[in-house]
């Protein structure tokens, strides 16, 4: 008997079914059967490897998901805009001081692991925010976890 070998339709099924349940789930969690052509790459924090978020969570903002400013000291930083970053952890109190995204208040956004500040969070209201990250600060990898 051949019944232990995979059934060739349950291989071809799309998983399509799937996906805005696993939106709701934080970016490090793999889902093998997940078709985005950004399925099992992520965005990690360049200097501990650390994942920060997924090429799937890129938004656009104001037309444009890079966005390239420079700070009052004339640092220029160029930013990716992530809906979410589930590995960075947000530090001081929001404030709309200096801010590159009219009607957006800001935290600083640092890697949740080396602590490495890793762009900011932009908030307009509790409920709509997204991550300003700075884009040479990460890394892709296709990281199997
Ligand atoms: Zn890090």
């Amino acid at each position: 008997m051949t019944s232990d070998r995979p059934d060739a339709n349950s291989l071809l099924r799309s998983p399509n079914n799937k996906r805005s349940e696993n939106r709701l789930k934080p970016a490090v969690r793999k889902d093998p059967k997940e078709q985005d052509a950004d399925a099992g790459s992520y965005l990690l924090c360049r200097h501990c490897l650390q994942v920060i978020s997924s090429p799937a969570e890129r938004i656009e903002v104001q037309g444009s998901h890079k966005h390239t400013f420079a700070n009052p000291q004339g640092i220029i930083y160029e930013i990716g805009c992530f809906k979410n970053a589930a590995g960075c952890g947000y530090t001081g109190v929001p404030t709309d001081e200096y801010t590159w995204f009219r009607g957006f208040r800001w935290r600083v956004a640092i890697c949740g692991h080396c602590l490495t500040h890793l762009g900011w969070l932009f908030m307009s209201t509790a409920s709509s925010s997204f991550n300003g990250l700075i884009l040479n600060r990460l890394v892709e990898s296709k990281k199997e976890i």
